[in-house]
């Protein structure tokens, strides 16, 4: 790869080649991909881009693959940002854009991770690759690998819910679903990687996952035009997507394309903030609990903490913590304003921005993307528990007018 230097250890700046099958670093510490930033000025262009496919690949020069690795099969990022102008004017702020990354093929971000893992399996010669996730690693993994042909193993905690378990049946991988907490599960992944020597998917062991998850930023960047917003609100779970986002705008940052750097807004649950509460507290991380409905962030032990600590203190970033009932609430809003549909750790992000701007630390003059995650239909449970019921009637158009009227509703 021409446009990387070498894998650099976050903890203890040890150097590796960047062979496809990287893992963690022997200190245990998490890789940093590193880029040649003259050899992608030169070779990059704004124009170039824009020439190529709506896909993650158009950044190409800025991820960590060969010149003659394919694109992936499925069509994985390019997904859209609308401007929630009535959402902004209800919330108090000046700009409002939401990115909804629900629109990827497998319906979450996660599939601009496993779309860069499929590519380096690819690369490394693998034909099966395993993860153990809360659901969204592994559908996405499951999904990108059937396109391309690859066989997978995954391992998802019992609480995963049914939409994405689904996926996973359908997409033909082999599953297990372990009787635990989300760290059990990832141990059990671990040691039959180990035994049984499969590519590893796994959230923040692969350093090159959050490479491909950097590319929301890279597109927000493109689709605003080159021009950064203030704040920049997501969910954050092992740490690896606000990782990822920030690489994004430093590489941008790094070769020119932006002049401006968005501070992070890392919206974590109530119930399960172990990377917020580090920030908060100016101390390390330590475990948590995992209670919180917003299954895709119940992450008590994270993963890739190291990296998302450093995002959040070098971009001067905001933390803010959201109960499950706002969590909610936030999904309601976001449907009833933009008629995006999230997932709860989707819309946990703009569940945060909601809170700040009402707490006053975002306001009138302040421009904000949030990001949308995961989508909703992944869970209808909840959304249904919280949205609430329709209006049941029979055939009788009496009995439609009096409900109307109880309900006080307009109809015209
Ligand atoms: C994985 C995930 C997140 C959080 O990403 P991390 O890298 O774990 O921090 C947020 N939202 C959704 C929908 C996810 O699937
Ligand atoms: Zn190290």
């Amino acid at each position: 790869m021409k446009n990387v230097k070498c894998a650099k250890c976050v903890k203890c700046g040890k150097t590796y080649e960047a062979t496809p099958n990287l893992t963690n670093c022997e200190c245990g510490g998490i890789l940093d991909i590193i880029y040649d930033y003259d050899y992608i000025k030169a070779n990059m262009t704004k124009e170039k881009i824009a020439s190529r496919a709506n896909n993650m690949w158009r950044y190409r020069e800025l991820l960590p693959v060969e010149e003659s690795t394919p694109d992936t099969p499925l069509r994985v990022g390019w997904s859209p940002l609308y401007e929630a102008d009535r959402l902004a004017k209800q919330l108090g702020i000046k700009k409002l854009w939401i990115k909804d990354d629900g629109q990827n093929p497998t319906a979450s971000l996660k599939d601009r991770a496993s779309a860069m893992a499929v590519a380096k399996a690819q690369e490394a010669g693998a034909k099966i690759i395993a993860c153990s996730s809360t659901g969204n690693a592994a559908s996405s993994l499951a999904g990108n690998a059937a396109a391309a042909g690859l066989r997978t193993f995954i391992f998802v905690p019992e609480r995963a819910p049914k939409g994405k378990v689904a996926q996973l049946m359908t997409f033909g991988a082999n599953v297990v679903s372990v009787q635990g907490d989300y760290g059990q599960t990832f141990e059990l992944s671990k040691a039959a990687i180990e035994k049984w020597g499969w590519y590893n998917r796994n959230a923040a062991i692969n350093p090159y996952l959050s490479e491909g998850k950097k590319t929301v930023s890279l597109e927000i960047a493109e689709q605003l035009n080159w021009k950064m917003p203030d704040y920049l609100a997501i969910s954050v779970g092992d740490g690896c997507t606000i990782a990822g986002v920030w690489k994004g705008l430093k590489d941008l940052y790094a070769i020119g394309f932006i002049d401006k750097l968005p501070r992070l807004i890392s919206a974590q649950a109530e119930g399960c903030h172990p990377i917020n509460r580090a920030i908060a507290t100016g101390e390390d991380w330590f475990p948590m609990e995992e209670n919180t409905i917003a299954d895709s962030i119940a992450v008590g032990v994270p993963r890739n903490a190291t990296k998302a600590l450093n995002a959040i203190r070098e971009s001067n970033g905001i933390v803010v913590n959201v109960t499950d009932e706002e969590i909610m609430a936030a999904q309601k809003l976001l449907g009833a304003t933009c008629g995006v549909f999230g997932e709860p750790a989707g819309v946990t992000g703009a569940a945060g921005l909601k809170k700040l701007c009402e707490q006053g630390v975002i306001g009138a003059n302040d421009t904000v993307v949030s990001v949308v995650t995961g989508n909703g239909l992944k869970d209808v449970a909840n959304a249904i528990k919280f949205c609430g019921e329709p209006m049941s009637l029979p055939n009788d158009m009496d009995l439609l007018v009096k409900e109307f009227d109880k309900r006080g509703l307009s109809v015209e």
